[in-house]
């Protein structure tokens, strides 16, 4: 227990999970594909826990499974996570550190030795059963009625070194013929996990499975590889998601095979991330269905040539993506929903992640990267803007719409209105160029003959302004009006469709303002001109 005192409370914070071990946690993604929001999530939770205790955040690259590597994942991996600021401090691309390498297809020659530490202490066996054999004795038992797993029911009736005299299986070894090492699973025991999440969890261990542990291709699989490397890296805590938690009963095992057991990290399974619609886990259908990227980068299939969106690439700021991904799952102590990486190395806690599935919502992570907008610097919006105007519209060095006040104003404008940095140039495209299409529709409802001389009115009267602002170009339209004998409202949708050719946008006369007398004025006159023009009145 750890007593803090702040001013006059007393918090009692529980350290009965870290104990006095040194934190060490790690993220340790298969480079199967890119990754998906959910791993994110996991890297997330571990890197926060890791900093929150002054711990150490590995990532280690599970690349065992060489059938399922994918070229690109690994880097796109590395990138992703330099990208949301989960910095990893040893590690695939983070420098290394006392335990390197930290991918397993480099560490190749470390695991046999424990593979054959477990047979040699009657943990595990060789099985050279042939995938046909496997299937026929498949056949039999269930036209028998029974199911068929290879377990303690079964390992009698099969080829393994059970079965085989030790003669046989060293010929056999000798021959190259093909076998796997399975870890030999006690027919009758209760194996009990402590979950920090979900708290005590027991399973019987009839219903696992021998987990084949090392293949004949000298490669370890998951189980043997990820328990081996997180008791040789120090791991004190795994904190993962939902989908191991089936594997973890088998990983208890082997920690208490291998004499590990005093060694062997804590667990936390993370809730899963659920569909923003139903019931069903997140999938990338569901992100191609309701329009919303599932990944953090956009990712490229190096098989298919298939483009999936990312976050980066559709616009978000990586602190709200952050953000969000920290509240999947995890729910603060008040209300509070925007947290700097500060904040949540500060207030971040397993005690308060659910067990429940965390439905994503897409709606509201526009929210807050729209929240994030907000805080961003006037200064800083203008500057990549500006970018953005020279990109789009060939705006050049000298241009009034790159100048600091333009450019000031219209972020002023804007940012209020948006959600994205592009919306700024794509929904208000008129504060920057001439608009050459004018709402038809508004058009059709407000325009009348007479309203003209209202309108050369106006152009007489903006001429004669001397300081033209918000506040005077507002009250000489409606002296105008009043003049004229209407009223403001009337003509106040048609000179909005004037200036930006949009009936609806940015504060009407702040954009009068910005866009300036001059091109108030040959905005004005065009569109007067194109009324003459328009065949239906
Ligand atoms: N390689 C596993 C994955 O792809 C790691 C699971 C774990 O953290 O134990 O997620």
């Amino acid at each position: 227990m750890l007593l803090q005192v702040t001013g006059d409370c007393i918090f009692v914070t529980i350290m009965a999970h870290s104990g006095n071990r040194k934190v060490r946690v790690r993220f340790a993604p298969s480079p199967t594909g890119p990754l998906h929001m959910g791993g994110v999530r996991t890297a997330l939770y571990n890197y926060l826990f890791a900093r929150q205790h002054q711990g150490d955040f590995i990532l280690r690259i599970e690349d065992t499974d060489r059938n399922r590597w994918v070229p690109g994942a690994e880097e796109y991996i590395i990138e992703s996570l330099r990208w949301c600021g989960i910095l990893p401090n040893e590690g695939v691309g983070f420098g290394d550190g006392p335990h390197a390498p930290y991918r397993q297809s480099e560490r190749q020659s470390i695991y046999r030795h424990y593979a054959e530490q477990l047979v040699q202490s009657g943990h595990a066996y060789y099985a050279f059963d042939t995938p046909e054999e496997l299937e026929k004795k498949r056949k039999e038992l269930e036209s028998g009625g029974s199911a068929f797993a290879y377990n303690a029911a079964n390992r009698q009736l099969l080829v393994n070194s059970l079965t085989l005299s030790a003669d046989d299986c060293s010929a056999r070894i000798a021959d190259g013929e093909h076998y796997v090492i399975r870890l030999k699973i006690p027919e009758q025991d209760t194996i009990v996990l402590h979950d920090l999440i979900r708290g005590e969890v027991a399973v019987e261990s009839g219903q696992l499975d021998d987990k084949v542990l090392f293949k004949g291709d000298g490669m370890p699989t998951y189980h043997l590889a990820n328990v081996v490397d997180d008791y040789l890296m120090n791991i004190s805590h795994v904190i993962r998601g939902e989908e191991w938690l089936p594997s973890a009963p088998v990983h208890v095992l082997l920690y208490r095979f291998l004499g590990w057991e005093k060694n062997m990290p804590q667990f936390a399974h993370l809730p899963l991330l659920l569909k923003p619609d139903g019931n069903g886990k997140l999938s990338k259908r569901d992100g191609d269905r309701m329009g919303f990227p599932v990944f953090p980068l956009q990712w490229t299939d190096p098989a298919t040539g298939e483009v999936s969106s990312g976050y980066r690439e559709n616009g978000y700021y990586p602190e709200a993506f952050v953000n969000v991904m920290a509240l999947l799952g995890w729910h603060p102590a008040d209300d509070q929903e925007l947290f700097s990486m500060d904040e949540l190395i500060r207030t971040f806690s397993l005690e308060r992640v659910h067990k429940s599935g965390a439905k994503f919502d897409p709606e509201k992570t526009r929210w807050f990267n729209e929240q994030y907008l907000r805080k961003t610097k006037d200064t800083e919006l203008a500057f990549r803007l500006s970018e953005r105007l020279i990109t789009m519209f060939g705006f050049k060095k000298g241009d009034r719409q790159l100048s600091d006040t333009f450019l000031l104003k219209a972020v002023h404008l804007l940012k209020e209105r948006v959600q994205f940095e592009s919306e700024m140039t794509e929904k208000a495209a008129y504060l920057f160029v001439r608009p050459d299409e004018f709402d038809q529709q508004v058009i059709a409802k407000k325009w009348k003959q007479e309203r003209e001389s209202f309108f050369r009115k106006l152009l007489d009267a903006y001429a004669s302004m001397t300081s033209f602002d918000e506040q005077s170009c507002e009250a000489v339209f409606q002296e105008t009006a009043q003049s004229e004998g209407i009223k403001a409202g009337e003509v106040l949708q048609l000179f909005r469709v004037f200036l930006s050719g949009q009936g609806g946008g940015v504060r009407l006369f702040g954009m009068a303002e910005l866009l300036g007398k001059d091109e108030v004025r040959l905005r004005l006159e065009a569109a007067l001109e194109m009324i003459k023009h328009r065949s239906v009145v």
